[in-house]
């Protein structure tokens, strides 16, 4: 029903789409999640020409909608726009904000557009409000009548961009049950949200924008549960990091820590995790350096290889969903002694073992990675 094909968008020298590629099949319910600013309204609006693309192309049923003859006040037509802010007639009743679009574009008849009106405002379990003016409604009722205006023109796709986003909590299921419900009808839908259990049960696909691509696409099984990528990894499973950078051995040990545990405070770990973190840094750093060692020949030859690798990285993550933590050392090669160390190394491994779930070392990209997994 859509296909997109090297869609680019430019505002001035930021490039916001770069290279978009996608296909919605008839009947598809596609989520399209994110970071925010990575396009996805762009996108949307790219869809039904709020926004002229760049370059690329656009097909709807196979009607290339960006080719100068293109009608495209009717190609607008087949194509519904819920925006997070409702954008109803304010002037309008409930009832005329679903008829004036019927009436007045699609030429239908007074009373015909007006018992339509009534069918969808039942549907969205508004029928008591034809009569009200939009001021008179709370947010949820507001974007289900806009759910319900989009209707009225029987659009073939409805975009949504973040329908829910501008509504308090308690009204958010009431606006996702309308959506849920239009899904069962077989309704053709593109819905850019950050409700992502919502996004999960709903979707046929899933869009992983970033970077101004497609980023990573799938079933919400593949994306939720088995993301190739880890990027996408990261934004489903709300990893939230944290790094520094430890250039020798005479790091600021005080600063590290301070910013450790205001990561930590942050993300309220209990005491006892966070000194777990703290300790267990703080032994992995001990022998990568050997600084408690009175074997200066080998603290010396340590505190080379860290310096001849460019120091080494610190990374936290934290996974919101799972809430686990995870430390990540990467280095271009000075990473041998955490791990490998000779016998005066031994104590500070077994309290590192006994700190961790689990230890993994792994190259990526060229450089050595360590990561240590904790509860
Ligand atoms: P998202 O919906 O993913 O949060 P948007 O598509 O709204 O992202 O915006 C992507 C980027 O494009 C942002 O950096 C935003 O500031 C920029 N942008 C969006 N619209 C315009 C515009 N009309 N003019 C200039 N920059 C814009
Ligand atoms: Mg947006």
């Amino acid at each position: 029903m859509i296909r997109v094909e090297h869609l680019t968008k430019q505002f001035g020298d930021l490039h916001v789409l770069r290279d978009v590629n996608a296909e919605i099949q008839k009947g598809e319910v596609i989520s399209i999640i994110g970071p925010s600013g990575t396009g996805k309204s762009t996108f949307l609006r790219c869809i039904n020409l709020l926004d002229p693309p760049t370059s690329g192309h656009i097909y709807i049923d196979d009607e290339d909608i960006l080719a100068p003859k293109t009608n495209v006040p009717l190609l607008r037509r087949k194509m519904g726009m819920v925006f997070q802010n409702f954008n109803l007639f304010e002037h309008l009743t409930v009832l005329e904000n679903l008829t004036i679009g019927p009436v007045k574009l699609l030429n239908r008849d007074k009373a015909q557009a007006t018992e339509r009106g009534r069918e969808l405002l039942k549907m969205v379990g508004l029928s008591e409000k034809e009569n009200a003016f939009p001021s008179e409604l709370s947010g949820g009722q507001k974007q289900r009548v806009a759910i319900a205006r989009c209707l009225s023109m029987d659009p073939e796709i409805i975009l949504f961009d973040e329908p829910t986003s501008a509504l308090d909590p308690t009204m958010v299921s009431e606006v996702l049950g309308v959506i849920r419900r239009l899904t069962k009808e077989g309704m053709t839908m593109a819905i850019v949200t950050h409700e992502m259990k919502f996004a999960h049960d709903v979707s046929t696909r899933i869009f992983f924008m970033d970077e101004g691509i497609i980023y990573e696409e799938g079933t919400p099984d593949q994306i939720f549960n088995h993301a190739k990528r880890e990027k996408t990894r990261a934004f489903i499973n709300r990893i939230r990091s944290f790094s520094f950078h430890i250039g020798f051995a005479g790091y600021d040990l005080y600063a590290l820590n301070a910013q450790v545990q205001t990561f930590c405070e942050k993300h309220i770990f209990s005491q006892q995790r966070t000194d777990n973190v703290l300790h267990l840094i703080e032994e992995c750093l001990q022998l990568a350096f050997f600084t408690a060692s009175e074997d200066i020949a080998l603290m010396t030859q340590r505190n080379q290889a860290v310096v001849d690798a460019d120091g080494i990285n610190l990374e936290l993550d934290y996974s919101e969903n799972n809430d686990t933590v995870e430390i990540v050392f990467s280095s271009n090669s000075a990473l041998g002694s955490i791990t490998g160390g000779d016998d005066a190394d031994l104590i500070s491994l077994a309290i590192i073992r006994g700190l961790t779930t689990s230890m993994e070392e792994s190259v990526d990209e060229g450089r050595v990675k360590l990561t240590l997994r904790m509860k």
